[in-house]
């Protein structure tokens, strides 16, 4: 349950050789903005939770107990492409919400998650009738609330690795009812080979890219898990550029991707989506600052961006991220 994952977290140690090579590398990135994040991310207690309602399993009692312990909706009604079914909510002071428990044959009401995780979904504004491909889906969160925001064409959900693909498929299970749920298809392929198998199929795709996971890896078990984490966060920029180029072959023109990742790292952002820019002369940036300007109340973002990128930093009270959001249009 999530209250023994938190409990162990809270008994965890913040792993030392991670804290270390992030304190380096992110004094540099970020400047004074660290220390604060550094508070926030090596600080469990500190930490909050989103409750990404399911409009398929609607239920007033819950919205009731919700606003009765002092939550309230995550995003203005004022966002673009925010349906009134989309419904999140957040509230100010830190702590867990039980998880839902599964129940065969009944709807899960809501999912539990970092608030950041939805700005990717509402970046990529995904409108009825639109074919859509999550390129890395598991577990699930941002393919479910996906569907909270419209009811797409085709709805293609992918995640290479095994046990996670089968995580995939027990949430879209336990949140989309039928007929939509045969809308989806689930696959297991390497979404590097996605591109050249399905090219110019998609309006939409998502890249929630595998990444360095700051918030985790703070907390690895030693320090041989921590070291191997940090030498194999040296190969994911290569990676995270081949999905993306898959990602753009699979794009129809004038469609358009999102990449995210949930780490602050520069080389994992950044001079990921630079060097696509730089390397492939059909895709554009996208700006995205009116969105973040628009959920501005709730999210502390680093200043200093591009137009087409954004990067949330966790702050005491709003806890949020890190999520890195980028949007790119392919011509
Ligand atoms: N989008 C998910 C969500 O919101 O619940 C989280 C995705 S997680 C950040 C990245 C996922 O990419 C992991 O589940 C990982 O197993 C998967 N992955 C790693 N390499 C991949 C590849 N080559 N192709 C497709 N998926 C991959």
């Amino acid at each position: 349950s999530l209250e023994n994952k938190t409990k162990e977290k809270l008994q965890k140690q913040i792993c030392q050789v991670a804290l270390d090579h992030f304190e380096k590398q992110y004094t540099t990135e970020l400047g004074e903005a660290w220390a604060s994040v550094r508070d926030v991310l090596t600080c469990p207690l500190c930490w909050q939770c989103a409750i990404l309602l399911n409009k398929f399993s609607p239920s007033t009692e819950l919205e009731n107990t919700l606003r009765m312990k002092g939550y309230h909706p995550a995003f203005p009604g004022s966002l673009p492409y925010l349906p009134a079914s989309f419904k999140c909510y957040i509230r100010r002071t830190p702590g867990r919400f039980p998880a839902q428990k599964h129940q065969a044959g009944k709807l899960k009401e809501y999912y539990l998650l970092n608030a950041a995780s939805l700005l990717p979904v509402l970046a990529l504004e995904v409108k009825d009738g639109e074919d859509v491909l999550d390129l890395c889906a598991a577990p699930g969160g941002k393919s479910v609330a996906t569907l909270q925001c419209a009811y797409p064409g085709q709805f293609h959900c992918n995640e290479y690795d095994d046990l996670r693909s089968r995580w995939l498929k027990q949430t879209i299970e336990s949140f989309i009812p039928d007929p939509l749920i045969n809308l989806i298809m689930v696959s297991k392929l390497d979404g590097r080979q996605i591109g050249d198998l399905k090219p110019e199929l998609y309006d939409k795709v998502l890249v929630d890219a595998p990444c360095s996971n700051d918030r985790s890896w703070l907390f690895s078990s030693d320090i041989q898990q921590a070291t191997l984490r940090l030498i194999q966060r040296k190969e994911l920029p290569s990676l995270q550029f081949q999905l993306l180029r898959s990602a753009i072959k699979a794009l129809r023109p004038g469609g358009s991707l999102v990449y995210s990742t949930c780490t602050l790292s520069k080389a994992e952002n950044s001079d990921v989506i630079n060097l696509i820019l730089n390397s492939c002369s059909n895709v554009m940036p996208v700006d995205i600052s009116e969105m973040a300007k628009a959920v501005s109340q709730e999210f502390t973002f680093l200043s200093g961006m591009q137009q087409h990128e954004l990067l949330v930093l966790p702050e005491k009270g709003k806890a949020w991220g890190p999520m890195y959001v980028a949007k790119l249009k392919k011509m």
